[in-house]
């Protein structure tokens, strides 16, 4: 781990005597001390240490001094390793007259820029003008710093994908380098890992992480993961547009709300390139746009955001509900909002699930779209989801082919999106197909195709397949608490009533309200909910609804 600190362009001088080392570094100081960071180290290790920690930071550093003569590692091996961490630096030997001949020679070793004699006084005469040219020389090159989160992994790597995508859709700004790119490869070193320890995340203020779990991904970059109180008014399971527009409605009508969202706020909404239909956006809206909006939004009225929690139970304690989290902590509210939504289906097709997130992917094709540049893509499921992926991987792709098992696209996608696809020179539509299997090693390579109508099989090289094919809602951990219909969706309201009898357990001399589920207190709003519309618009409006019914519940407890 590495402290923090601001990202400053820094000249660096080592050398193991103290004496010379702080009077390099004093005279240094005095003429560069207000443009740059001044580091002194004493030894060639404790240099390359803070270089690390500089690297991992995204400082520049522009000018490398080094003792020729230092016990342990010389100035010559020093520069030498600098070199793989800041390439760009300008190297400058620090030598005693005797040691001339060795200091020419290590121009062509290490590419050394300039030899020093020691002594160097007076500075202004002789360190001056060599620091000056060689800062002047360094300016002409971009060493821009890069401060934001950095992530170094490989493009078939399923951990680096999704980590990328993790902190895509949770609007962080990351940049990626692949682990064999020359900046990828100086990131691992400053880090002290090899290429099997990827993915790397570097946040802005330096700390290097590997491989980390969604949850230490979101506390090191601002995101919140633990709820401040043990009680609230309101608790929100899931982060969508439901969850989002209850999280908006019951902070800003003052009721004391947490949001808990396993992912990444957004949910659906957040994975889709242009939505197209949601009121107030004549020119459509992205879901991260949209996402980052209402998230503002709900923080500015004083709502909760927690992430990377995934709820796994609900226990009705009196009148508290008991919202348990993986991991065993729980929180207790008077009410709380199920805004779950719906996760994609897997293809169930042979070889799909070893290749997912290594040319295989579920509703990614926002951060992947980069990657895919030129290549041919194939985009399966008839649905808007998937007409609006492929509407946008093509904006870079060669080509993209969109797989639907139906006759055509009209009966699953809408009719605005059909025409935009039908203008779009680089896509295909092949109807009456299903993928039933996925080959490769490493990443896939392959898919095999078959025609639903002759049963003919047919194998095309693939290297990249994304999956829109419908979604089901995760709810089981709601079995035995809450009543949902047979394919898992939460039943609320009048939808509770069958055969003019409400569910077994509901004690109240009342009907169930609109969006109520099967436990008072407990609503459900948006995907999740039985027959509900699978749209932003009713999402967002069911959130606001629930918080309504929300206050009606916590009144009638008084
Ligand atoms: C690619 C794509 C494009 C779309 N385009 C459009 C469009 O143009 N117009 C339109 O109207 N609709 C569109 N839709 C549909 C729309 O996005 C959904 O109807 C909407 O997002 C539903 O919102 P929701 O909040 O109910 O659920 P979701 O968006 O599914 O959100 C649910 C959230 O709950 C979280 N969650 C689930 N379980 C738990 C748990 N146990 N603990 C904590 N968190 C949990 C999930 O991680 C998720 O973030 C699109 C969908 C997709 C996938």
């Amino acid at each position: 781990m590495t402290s923090a600190g601001a990202a400053r362009t820094s000249i660096l001088t080592v050398d193991d005597d103290p004496g010379v080392s702080r009077a390099v570094a004093r005279d240094l100081r005095r003429r560069y001390g207000d443009t740059h960071r001044i580091v002194r180290a004493e030894s060639g290790e404790q240099a390359l240490d803070a270089l690390r920690e500089m690297k991992l930071r995204g400082d520049t550093v522009a000018v490398l001094l080094a003792d020729y003569r230092m016990p342990g590692m010389s100035g010559l091996d020093f520069l030498e390793s600098a070199l793989d961490l800041y390439p760009g630096a300008r190297r400058v030997l620090l030598t005693a007259y005797a040691d001339t001949d060795a200091a020419i020679n290590a121009i062509n070793v290490v590419d050394l820029d300039y030899y020093l004699l020691k002594p160097w006084d007076p500075p202004e005469e002789k360190l001056y003008p060599v620091i000056d040219a060689q800062l002047e020389a360094w300016a002409t090159t971009d060493h821009s710093p890069v401060p934001e989160t950095k992530v170094v992994g490989h493009r078939w790597s399923a951990r680096s994908s999704q980590v990328r995508e993790f902190l895509a859709r949770n609007q962080v700004p990351y940049r990626w380098y692949t682990s064999d790119s020359a900046e990828g490869k100086q990131l691992l070193e400053a880090a002290e890992m090899d290429a099997r320890q990827i993915p790397l995340v570097v946040t802005p203020d330096g700390q290097a992480m590997a491989s980390p779990s969604d949850t230490e991904l979101a506390g090191h970059v601002g995101l919140s993961t633990i709820p401040s109180k043990d009680f609230y008014d309101l608790v929100v399971i899931g982060g969508g547009p439901a969850g989002l527009g209850a999280a908006v409605y019951g902070a800003s009508e003052g009721l004391k709300t947490v949001m808990v969202e396993r992912l990444a706020t957004g949910g659906q909404a957040g994975q889709s390139s242009r939505i197209e239909n949601y009121l107030g956006f004549p020119d459509g809206v992205s879901g991260a746009q949209l996402t980052d909006r209402a998230r503002r939004q709900a923080e500015k009225f004083g709502a909760e955001l927690i992430t990377t929690r995934d709820v796994v139970g609900l226990e009705i304690n009196g009148s508290g509900r008991t919202v348990r989290f993986a991991g065993g902590e729980s929180i207790d509210a008077h009410t709380v909002i199920l805004a779950t939504g719906v996760s994609y289906r897997q293809l169930a097709a042979e070889g799909c699930d070893a290749l997912t997130g290594r040319g295989v992917f579920y509703g990614s094709a926002l951060t992947e779209a980069a990657n895919c540049k030129d290549q041919d893509v194939y985009v399966v499921g008839g649905a808007n989801s998937a007409g609006q992926a492929a509407v946008y991987l093509a904006r870079g792709a060669r080509s993209v082919t969109i797989l639907v098992r139906g006759e055509s696209l009209t009966q699953s996608m809408s009719y605005y999106l059909i025409q935009q696809i039908e203008g779009i020179e680089n896509i295909r539509v092949r109807t009456c197909c299903e993928v039933v299997e996925a080959h490769g090693h490493k990443q896939l390579e392959q898919i095999t195709l078959q025609d639903k109508n002759t049963g003919q099989r047919e194998t095309v090289d693939a290297g990249w397949l994304f999956v829109f094919i419908g979604a089901a809602p995760r709810t089981d951990w709601l079995d035995g608490t809450v009543v949902r219909d047979e394919r898992g969706f939460v039943l609320a309201g009048p939808d509770l009533v069958v055969d003019g009898a409400l569910p077994t357990g509901w004690n109240l001399d009342r009907q169930p309200f609109h969006l109520e589920t099967s436990v008072p207190g407990v609503f459900a709003a948006g995907d999740v909910r039985s027959e509900s519309a699978k749209r932003v618009a009713s999402a967002v409006g069911e959130g606001a609804m629930a918080v309504m019914l929300v206050h009606r519940y916590i009144e009638g407890l008084s």
